[in-house]
């Protein structure tokens, strides 16, 4: 049997538009826009694409959007300065720095740099200190658009075994947060994890978050479990794939999402939500 598809597109496209429609609200009754800033350093082309991306689905639901690129060999008092002034205009709702950074960047300093209240990817200290203790304030993009993703699908979580394969602070750690305070029981492997396959087995709700093209196979899934794939990998032949080797999987678990078309549009639209929340917030 085959699994149902848990279509990214469909549902972000659905929240997107709410969001346009808040943004217009909030436009016409409070005379704010929300804007995000995002800066980009270096020349990264896939980090050019994300970029690109944020910006078009900023100006899509009406929100204001300012772009601000950097060469490589930029200092890094230049655009710390530069966070400094964003964080200082009231104008300016939500603030991301695109990562990867150049070498000579200390990403952690770069990143607590940024204003909390309008940190909208959600990894300031602050913020991850708020996540961990139940209180978010801005939940990370991609681990609130599973969430979301999960919802949707009327994925019972409560007393769920869920299983993250990744343990980054982007990814891996806050999707374990938030499964747990939505009482799963979570188990989170990485590459020193002995045996994945008997993790992966046990997952009512499994999420693949690794960067290793289609290293999750049917054989690894229990069957009638959802598995969410959050990886992005190019093949030799220039197409698109997820850590989740889609073909057998889906002929094993209860639900899927695809790469492309699953995770991806949802991270984005997360990105519109958090920035919404810093406008709104702004005005208290
Ligand atoms: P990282 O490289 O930061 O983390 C990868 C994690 O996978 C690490 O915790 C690593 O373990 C673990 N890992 C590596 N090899 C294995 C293995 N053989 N078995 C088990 N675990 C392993 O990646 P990110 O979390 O930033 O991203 C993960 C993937 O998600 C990437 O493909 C990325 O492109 C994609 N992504 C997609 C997004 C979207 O919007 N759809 C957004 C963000 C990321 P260890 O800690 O031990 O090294």
């Amino acid at each position: 049997m085959s699994a149902q598809i848990i279509d990214g597109n469909a549902l972000a496209q659905q929240i997107r538009a709410e969001l346009a429609d808040k943004a217009a609200a909030l436009k016409a009754t409070q005379g704010i826009t929300p804007c995000l800033a995002v800066i980009l350093v270096g020349e990264d082309p896939a980090s050019q694409v994300y970029v690109r991306n944020k910006v078009a689905a900023c100006e899509k639901a009406g929100f204001r959007s300012i772009k601000e690129t950097y060469p490589t060999n930029v200092e890094p008092a230049v655009v710390l300065g530069r966070i400094a002034a964003l964080n200082a205009d009231p104008a300016v709702h939500g603030i991301l720095v695109q990562l990867p950074l150049p070498k000579q960047f200390d990403a952690e300093l770069v990143l607590e740099a940024i204003d909390p209240a309008k940190d909208v990817d959600g990894f300031h200290a602050e913020n991850v200190g708020a996540l961990m203790q139940g209180k978010p304030r801005f939940i990370p993009c991609t681990p609130y658009g599973v969430m979301k993703m999960l919802e949707a699908a009327n994925v019972p979580l409560k007393g769920a075994e869920a299983v993250i394969v990744g343990r980054s602070n982007i990814v891996g750690k806050p999707m374990a947060m938030l499964l747990l305070q939505q009482d799963c029981t979570v188990t989170v492997c990485h590459s020193r994890t002995r045996d994945l396959a008997f993790h992966t087995r046990r997952a009512d709700i499994l999420v693949a978050a690794v960067g290793r093209a289609k290293m999750i196979t049917g054989e690894m899934i229990k069957p009638g479990a959802t598995v969410i794939d959050v990886g992005i990998n190019r093949l030799p032949d220039g197409k698109l794939c997820g850590d989740v080797d889609f073909e057998s999987a889906k002929e094993v678990a209860g639900a899927i999402t695809p790469v492309p078309g699953g995770v991806g549009p949802m991270t984005i639209t997360m990105l519109l939500a958090n920035t919404l929340e810093a406008a709104e917030r702004s005005l208290k």
